[in-house]
């Protein structure tokens, strides 16, 4: 079933001069890349993101790793992968959420490490599944920044919307 998922560089896997192998690795997979871009993290995106662990110990901790505050590098890459069976592809090439536990030759097995704070920092985020999919997409990106159709969308005209140009 063809299918998209969002794959997130997180700052960890940035500072650690990994985007290469990440980007690399999840070639394999020989999915296409329908949108991708850097951007700075804000708090209501890194909070609603992680909406469903907000009742955990670790969770100011997780939103700071997310933001780029535990590694000084206030930075994320964004992904959107699509194709046949994108989100189990890209799952089971990332491993599991414990890098301890992750398969050691899959991304996070690689590359991962448990902070002493006990925060998993595992390099990148990949969708669970299509439902997770679908929300983080449409939260990390706008339609006109994805190249194919995945999900309806409508245009709509916007007056008085503050925006940056060129100068
Ligand atoms: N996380 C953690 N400790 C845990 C569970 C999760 O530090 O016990 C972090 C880890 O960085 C993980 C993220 O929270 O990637 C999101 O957790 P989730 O359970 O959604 O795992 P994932 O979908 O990323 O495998
Ligand atoms: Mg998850």
């Amino acid at each position: 079933m063809i299918n998209q998922t969002l794959v997130l560089i997180k700052p960890d896997g940035l500072k650690k001069s990994l985007t290469g192998n990440i980007l690399t690795r999840l070639s394999e997979t020989k999915l296409e890349i329908v949108a991708s871009k850097i951007l700075k993290v804000t708090k209501e995106l890194a909070e609603k993101h992680y909406a469903h662990l907000k009742n955990e110990p670790f969770f100011g901790e997780l939103i700071n790793y997310i933001m780029g505050d535990i590694h000084e590098r206030r930075k994320v890459m964004a992904m959107v992968y699509w194709g046949e069976d994108a989100i189990s592809k890209v799952r089971s090439l990332a491993g599991a959420t414990n890098p301890e536990e992750a398969n050691p030759v899959s991304i996070r097995g690689q590359y991962g490490r448990i902070t002493t704070k006990g925060v998993y920092e595992n390099v990148l985020h990949a969708s669970a599944n299509e439902k997770e999919a679908e929300q983080e997409i449409k939260m990390w990106f706008s339609p006109n920044e994805v190249i194919v159709d995945i999900y309806p969308s409508r245009e709509i005209i916007k007056n008085n919307v503050k925006e940056k140009v060129w100068g």
